[in-house]
């Protein structure tokens, strides 16, 4: 990993203990923070300080993680539900991978803080399938979590029980969605449902859950052990504390990366990812995975942080950045992402089914310069009406990159259009 400008809260221990080995999780800390919350805070206590860190989920929405951990623990029922989002299917995207895999007890960690603070017994940790080497690492520190009294029955000699169970994802987009990653747990179709109500107080199988993404609980145990008041002092105003993003692309270094909100995007992409393959120009980054935003090398100087990136319509959503360089051509890269959403799209509701269909039908006529000018504005009407539309945030962001790309990059679209040819001989 780029080590250049790092801070590392989240990877603090990736690549520097054996990720299967317990006793080195512990040497460095590991566990000291839930045994503090068991012996010396009580479950609101814990709950106050997340909400005072201000941590926010790195599962794209940014949602404050005390609170929604205060709405399950306000909730009044027999049985509640930890899930550990690690569905990681934006293409694209592999941080959550790069966590699991080089630090997998922080992430169990968390889910044990969490389950405490809101008076839950039972976690399940919702994986893709295709990460077998997350799977085998997270299952090894269940099991050695267990063996040491960190898991089950009356944990470090208290009145706590919890205990995680590992569920695998078969490979559909859709149940990353945590309604429909619920429906999956349950044993059902992975289709979303309708919100409100929401998995805090409504979840798995009717029962209040909270939903955190990897990176979001890999946070939980430095807050804890270090304080709200540390946390909050890194990063900007509305994101506290650090990011943990994966590059590649076009570039010369691609890996994982955590860097402190506010961090220039261009530190990101021409520092640590070391710059441009070739010696190239940038054309542009896919921020956030391809359901994110499209940034110009114009934009690229925006400090990466939830308010400065949303002045450009983006968010740090996945967590995936992905640089193109000036040799791709921006039809193709459209109609990748719409071939992709299509196939993706559960089928659920009528604006993304067929929109989704409709896009890529589009798209693909005009990179063939079989277009017509008259697609554009077919392209934009119906993009909008998807994002009004549709069910669930599949639909609704599927059209973002497609249309950013029409708004700063309509004459590459036009000349496809006009002049049947790709201004970049693609
Ligand atoms: Fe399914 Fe797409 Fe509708 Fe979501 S928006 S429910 S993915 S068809």
């Amino acid at each position: 990993m780029s080590e250049e400008r790092q801070l590392r809260i989240v990877l603090r221990n990736a690549g520097l203990i054996d990720p299967d080995s317990i006793d080195e999780y512990i040497a460095h800390d590991g566990y000291s923070a839930l045994e503090r919350v068991i012996s010396e805070m009580s479950p609101d206590d814990v709950i106050e300080e997340i909400k005072k860190s201000e941590l926010r989920g790195r599962g794209g929405a940014g949602f404050p993680t005390g609170k929604k951990w205060e709405f399950t623990a306000k909730a009044d029922s027999d049985q509640k539900y930890i899930i550990c989002n690690a569905d990681e299917g934006e293409p694209g995207t592999f941080k959550d991978r790069g966590i699991m895999e080089g630090d997998p007890h922080s992430v169990l960690e968390g889910m044990m803080i969490a389950g405490y603070a809101t008076g839950t017994n039972k976690g399940y940790i919702y994986i893709r399938g295709e990460y077998a080497l997350s799977i085998k690492r997270l299952q090894k520190a269940i099991d050695d979590a267990r063996e040491y009294g960190f898991l089950g029955e009356h944990i470090l000699g208290s009145g706590f029980a919890f205990d995680v169970e590992i569920r695998r994802g078969a490979g559909s987009y859709i149940c990353g969605e945590e309604t429909a990653l619920m429906e999956s747990i349950e044993g059902k179709r992975g289709e979303p449902r309708k919100k409100p109500p929401y998995p805090p107080t409504c979840g798995l199988w009717g029962k209040p859950t909270v939903i955190n993404n990897v990176e979001t609980l890999a946070n939980i145990a430095p807050i804890v052990i270090n304080g709200a008041d540390w946390f909050k002092g890194i990063g900007v105003e509305g994101s506290r504390g650090t990011k943990v993003f994966n590059l590649m692309g076009d570039i010369n270094w691609k890996g994982v990366v955590e860097i402190p909100f506010g961090t220039p995007l261009s530190d990101i992409v021409m520092n640590m990812g070391k710059g441009i393959r070739g010696g190239r120009k940038l054309k542009a980054v896919v921020l956030g995975g391809v359901s994110g935003s499209l940034i110009t090398s114009e934009e690229l100087d925006t400090p990466v942080d939830f308010n400065s990136l949303a002045r450009i319509e983006a968010g740090p959503g996945s967590g995936s950045i992905v640089v193109l360089d000036e040799t791709r051509c921006i039809v193709d890269i459209a109609r990748d992402i719409a071939y992709f959403f299509r196939h993706e799209s559960c089928g659920k509701c009528t604006p993304c089914r067929v929109g989704t269909e409709e896009m890529y039908r589009i798209i693909d006529r005009i990179s063939k310069g079989e277009g017509e000018e008259r697609d554009i504005n077919t392209l934009e009407s119906l993009g909008k009406s998807m994002m009004l539309t549709s069910f669930c945030g599949l639909g609704q962001t599927a059209p973002n990159v497609i249309l950013q790309s029409l708004r700063k990059f309509r004459d590459e679209w036009l000349t496809h259009i006009r002049e049947k040819k790709c201004p970049v001989n693609v």
